[in-house]
């Protein structure tokens, strides 16, 4: 590594509004990241956006003694696609997802996600790998993600990981990454069939009270092939397997997919919390897949 990586002096400039001292970095590649990542890993922070991580540090609900800003490095920002696959660097922005035809074409669910997600200034801030790395229940890029069968890459100074995102979350505010690694791209398989998210909250830009995202494939009027996942209703996103099971093979006709949809509720365990009721959640999710599934099967290209 070329240059000597030295802290910034931010806090000559801190007003205070972070109530703790911190040593910030500010690395220009991705070497130089995973080079303090790999020195300070465990009492470390990646910073991205900053939306979630400034305000549970406004409130010290996480106390980092190192801030590494991350938002410098453009090789981590990018949407592209290869013959098999849609690639999302973790620095890219909501706003870039927005503005991303190939997000539009290919991966519909999550384009809807953008959609629903914040306001214009949180979509221009706030980063998709920020989002998955938060590992908050309600994240609105896990639904989709998980439909569309998502792979999440892994980097570290000792090489890289993909995992299946199934895999990725542990619980709330947990995922399987080590503190030396960092969230590096999300690989989307292209496939054929139709997707899409919808979520139900308070008011236009909050946090979902309940998400659920659908990917299907049809043939000869028959599902051939279901995905479904729910966010806000468990201790991390989840899958509903049982659902998906039951709706393969089966001639698509409303009052069956209504009937099957609502199995979903026996498949979550959502909480009473500020946003929502438990029972509310269970009867929302039910709504939700349904309606899901129908603006799928609207999207499946014939
Ligand atoms: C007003 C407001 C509205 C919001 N609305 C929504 C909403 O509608 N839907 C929704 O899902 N969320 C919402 N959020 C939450 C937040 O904006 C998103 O989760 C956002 O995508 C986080 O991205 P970020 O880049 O700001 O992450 P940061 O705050 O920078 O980081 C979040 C966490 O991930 C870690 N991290 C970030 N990038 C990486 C990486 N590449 N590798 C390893 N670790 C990393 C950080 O260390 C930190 O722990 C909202 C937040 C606010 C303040």
């Amino acid at each position: 590594m070329s240059r000597e990586l030295r802290p910034v002096p931010i806090n000559l400039r801190n007003t205070k509004i972070i109530p703790f001292e911190f040593q910030y970095f500010e690395p220009e590649s991705l070497e130089e990241a995973l080079q303090l990542l790999r020195t300070y890993g465990s009492e470390a922070k990646i910073l991205a956006g900053g939306t979630d991580l400034l305000v549970k540090m406004k409130i010290r609900a996480v106390e980092p003694k190192y801030v590494i800003n991350i938002k410098l490095i453009r090789e981590l920002r990018y949407v592209r696609a290869d013959r098999d696959s849609v690639r999302i660097g973790a620095l890219t922005t909501w706003r870039d997802l927005e503005k991303s035809d190939l997000i539009r074409e290919e991966v519909p669910a999550l384009y809807d996600a953008v959609k629903s997600m914040g306001s214009l200034q949180i979509r221009n801030m706030a980063t998709v790998g920020g989002n998955l790395c938060n590992a908050s229940p309600a994240a609105d890029s896990a639904p989709p993600l998980l439909v569309h069968e998502a792979k999440i890459k892994l980097t570290s100074i000792e090489g890289t990981r993909e995992i299946p995102i199934t895999e990725f979350f542990t619980g709330p505010g947990m995922t399987v990454m080590k503190p030396y690694e960092l969230l590096h791209e999300i690989i989307i398989p292209k496939r054929k069939g139709g997707s899409s998210f919808i979520k139900v909250s308070r008011v236009a830009m909050d946090l979902a009270i309940a998400s659920a995202a659908t990917y299907v494939e049809v043939e000869d009027n028959t599902i051939k092939d279901v995905k479904i996942a729910l966010g806000s209703v468990a201790p991390r996103p989840i899958r509903a397997r049982k659902c998906e099971a039951a709706l393969i093979g089966k001639k698509v006709d409303e009052g069956v997919l209504r009937e099957i949809a609502s199995l979903v509720a026996g498949e979550i365990s959502p909480i009473d919390d500020v946003r929502g009721s438990a029972w509310y959640r269970r009867e929302v999710s039910k709504v939700l897949v349904y309606d899901s599934l129908i603006k799928s099967l609207e999207r499946v290209r014939r």
